[in-house]
């Protein structure tokens, strides 16, 4: 028998959410339409399954998405897989190919990826002959991370133009990557403008938004031109954002991953005595204490201090003590009734939101999902 820990995957939450986006999306579009009567295109999705799917299957992810436009991801083996899995639409490999030998899997799995560097460039230059591959040029915008600067965008674009001609290239779009989409109000303003010089009167699509923008600044994604979003985190029902009034529900999006285990001991402790490595938590009264059966090992983080949330029985009580590698270890004052054998709801559809636990770590959500172990047992729900 596994450990009594289970990570719970939402395939319909999953599809739940794509779907939050893409009204989302549809309302700014009917907004514009309204106002300034100007009907454009409804934006393509590209659900961003980077990092195993935000740790939530790759698999899961290709079959929850099926609606969605494309898949972005960073692994072009986890891309060569979503083909095998009969994926057939596109697929984004977000910071494009490595090395030479890259290439030729693009070309025969009919992969999309982004250019950001001129060794890139220089690579498909040397490209054997083969199926032309689909790109964007990355340009950056002030993450200063990938892409090329704005002032260079033409130039590269030339280049990436005289490789289509030579029949290496199919289609040559545009996206960028906003580094405060989450941040202050009007921070994207900035970037928004440098791409729109960069790109001025070049054809092609164009994305800018990941989650942040496209659940802020929906208008963004709305172009004349063709348009794509890039949402990851709010897909698997997290927020990307801090502030009180965009919590994740208030988007209407659901918590896909949810993680619970078992109670294995109860003890009952005296005030003054303590629980766990460095005897952190100190008992104020005569208090039960639940140990439960997760700790670091299965990615629950070790930085989550006493208060953190759990719920067991329906109600709400805290973590108290120091994370161990298997173990943590709650109150159970407020669920007299809790036995061994009970369930602990660590985080997702009965659990504290995983945003709220993210937040008590010092950390967001992305991380925990992503740290969620291979050595925790997965259930799908269909
Ligand atoms: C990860 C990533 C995204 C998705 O970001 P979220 O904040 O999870 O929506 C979009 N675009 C790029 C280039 C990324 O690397």
């Amino acid at each position: 028998m596994p450990r009594p820990i289970r990570a719970t995957i939402s395939l319909p939450a999953l599809s739940h959410n794509l779907q939050v986006v893409r009204r989302h999306l549809e309302f700014a579009r009917q907004h514009a339409k309204n106002n300034n009567k100007q009907e454009y295109k409804a934006p393509f999705v590209w659900a961003v399954i980077k990092a195993n799917a935000y740790g939530h299957g790759l698999e899961n992810a290709v079959r929850a998405f099926a609606q969605a436009d494309g898949l972005a991801l960073i692994d072009l083996n986890d891309a060569v897989r979503c083909r095998e899995l009969g994926w057939h639409k596109k697929i984004l490999m977000l910071e494009g190919f490595f090395e030479a030998a890259d290439l030729p899997v693009l070309q025969q799995y009919n992969i999309t990826s982004s250019v950001h560097h001129i060794d890139q460039i220089h690579m498909l230059e040397q490209m054997p002959a083969g199926n032309a591959i689909d790109v964007f040029l990355k340009i950056n915008t002030g993450m200063n991370r990938l892409g090329f600067m704005p002032s260079d965008a033409a130039a590269r674009f030339l280049d990436l133009l005289s490789l289509q001609q030579q029949g290496k290239l199919g289609s040559i779009g545009f996206m960028s990557h906003f580094a405060c989409a989450d941040g202050a109000i009007g921070a994207v303003d900035e970037p928004v403008s440098l791409m729109k010089q960069a790109i001025n009167d070049l054809p092609g699509a164009i994305s800018l938004c990941n989650s942040a923008a496209t659940l802020r600044y929906p208008q963004l994604a709305l172009s004349a031109r063709e348009s794509w979003v890039r949402p990851g985190i709010c897909l698997y029902g997290a927020s990307p954002f801090d502030t009180l009034h965009e919590q994740a529900g208030n988007f209407g999006l659901l918590p896909a991953m949810s993680l619970k285990a078992k109670l294995l001991s109860v003890q009952q402790i005296k005030k003054g005595q303590s629980v766990g490595y460095g005897a952190t938590f100190t008992a104020e009264h005569d208090t039960r204490i639940g140990v439960v059966a997760c700790g670091y090992a299965d990615g629950y983080p070790r930085h989550a201090p006493t208060g953190t949330p759990v719920i067991i029985n329906g109600i709400r009580s805290r973590l108290v003590g120091r994370v161990s590698m298997d173990m943590l270890t709650v109150d159970l004052d407020p669920v007299p009734d809790a036995r061994e054998g009970d369930w602990v709801h660590l985080w997702g559809s009965e659990g504290p939101h995983i945003d709220e636990i993210a937040g008590y770590a010092g950390t967001i959500s992305y991380e925990l999902m992503c740290a969620l172990a291979k050595r925790v047992p997965v259930e799908v729900i269909e």
